[in-house]
């Protein structure tokens, strides 16, 4: 599918990815689901297959790709499993890019390289117990310590492998007064004094497990701030919305492969459960929605890879990203019902496992109701 638009290298970088998920997330996400334990050596694997960095400069051991092979790469890693898809996406992308793309030349010649060889863990600390959503409200502050010096005090939350980092960014507060724009992000390590991690133990997404940061008086030098805050990381928002996009893409196509082969496989009443209209007719829909979401992802890729401007891009981003959470916990909700009792048995079926994760779906980096108010408001509306 789509494929007739993908070029012969992009192809590549399909098969590529596609055997990687099928030689090291297949045999590894189960033991990872149950310890709720990032296997970190997926990390150097990934990048010695050549699938860290994919968009990174090549200058700093990138690919220097664009946003499609981002999404073929996720979206192959994701059929298998989502949650080790967003380990690697974080740390191959997500994170340095924020590096990559507003931190100063000696900033990312120190800290890019080790990340995307998979040598060190890079957290993105954004969310805190009072700005989920609203990332305008956050608290964290920075306060001068001298002229070479900030300390930095607050509390960060769902931090994705924040226990594993050796740095993490913190967006922190600088200026009160500036409102959005006193904000900065800073590269804090995560050994220095009073810096504290704690483990979130979650239902769902436990092979990619979040933590708490605490952090009381953290010295951090003013060569570790980032000239990039709030304006920046909403701009990086985006980004990260294709990526999710394809994330649960992939999520669904796994959930509806596994559910069509058990409805052509389980037989009741002397035939395929698949052959009940009932039945068919979901197959039929959860089929439609997810073309959509392929073309919806891998058009926002497009729009992303030629340049266009944040605001001419975020309603199709939000779109694709909307669309793709939906039809995950859609599909997934499907396939667990469709494998009846069996798919409740956890030592038979990952289904139950795909339907609880997919809750995870329209939480991060937007829910539903920010991806409508963004849609929305480019639609004109005003959304009080
Ligand atoms: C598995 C996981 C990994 C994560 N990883 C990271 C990470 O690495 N780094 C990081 O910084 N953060 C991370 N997050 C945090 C994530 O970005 C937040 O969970 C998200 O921003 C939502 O915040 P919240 O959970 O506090 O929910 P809230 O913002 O409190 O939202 C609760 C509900 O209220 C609704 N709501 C909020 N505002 C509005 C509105 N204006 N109109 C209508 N409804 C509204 C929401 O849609 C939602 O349904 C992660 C979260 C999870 C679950």
């Amino acid at each position: 599918m789509l494929s007739f638009s993908l070029n012969p290298d992009q192809e590549e970088m399909r098969k590529v990815a596609a055997e990687f998920a099928r030689r090291e997330i297949e045999p590894r996400w189960r033991e990872a689901d149950e310890k709720a334990e990032f296997p970190l050596e997926l990390l150097s694997l990934a990048y010695e297959q050549g699938l860290m960095g994919i968009a990174a400069p090549t200058s700093l051991g990138g690919l220097g790709l664009g946003a499609t092979e981002e999404v073929i790469f996720t979206e192959e890693m994701a059929k298998v499993n989502p949650n080790l898809a967003v380990g690697l996406i974080l740390q191959g992308s997500l994170a340095p890019s924020i590096l990559w793309n507003f931190a100063s030349q000696e900033q990312q010649q120190e800290f890019v390289p080790p990340v995307l060889r998979g040598e060190k863990i890079l957290a993105m600390a954004i969310t805190e117990p009072t700005a989920g959503s609203d990332v305008s409200n956050v608290r964290t502050t920075a306060r001068r310590n001298g002229p070479d010096t900030w300390l930095l005090s607050g509390e960060k939350c769902f931090i994705t492998l924040g226990e594993y980092a050796q740095q993490s960014l913190v967006l922190a507060r600088t200026d009160e007064a500036e409102g959005i724009d006193g904000m900065r992000f800073f590269i804090v390590d995560t050994d220095a004094p009073g810096f504290r991690v704690k483990k979130m133990d979650m239902w769902a997404n436990r092979p990619a497990p979040t933590s708490q940061l605490f952090l009381q008086d953290v010295e951090v030098p003013e060569s570790r701030r980032l000239d990039a805050g709030f304006r920046e990381i909403m701009a990086t928002f985006n980004k990260e919305r294709i990526l999710v996009a394809a994330r649960w893409l992939g999520h669904s196509q796994h959930a509806f492969s596994w559910a069509m082969e058990y409805a052509t496989t389980r037989e009741q009443f002397g035939k395929r459960i698949g052959d009940f209209q009932s039945i068919a007719f979901q197959f039929a829909d959860a089929h439609v929605a997810i073309e959509a979401v392929r073309w919806l992802t891998y058009r926002a890729a497009w729009m992303w890879d030629e340049g266009l401007p944040i605001k001419d891009l975020m309603l199709d981003v939000s779109a694709a990203k909307l669309l793709s959470t939906q039809t995950a916990e859609k599909v997934s909700q499907m396939a667990l019902h469709i494998g009846g009792g069996w798919g409740l048995v956890k030592d038979e079926l990952p289904v139950a496992r795909m339907a609880i994760d997919a809750f995870i779906a329209p939480v991060t980096v937007g829910s539903y109701e920010v991806q409508k108010r963004i849609i929305a408001r480019k639609l004109g509306l005003r959304t009080e």
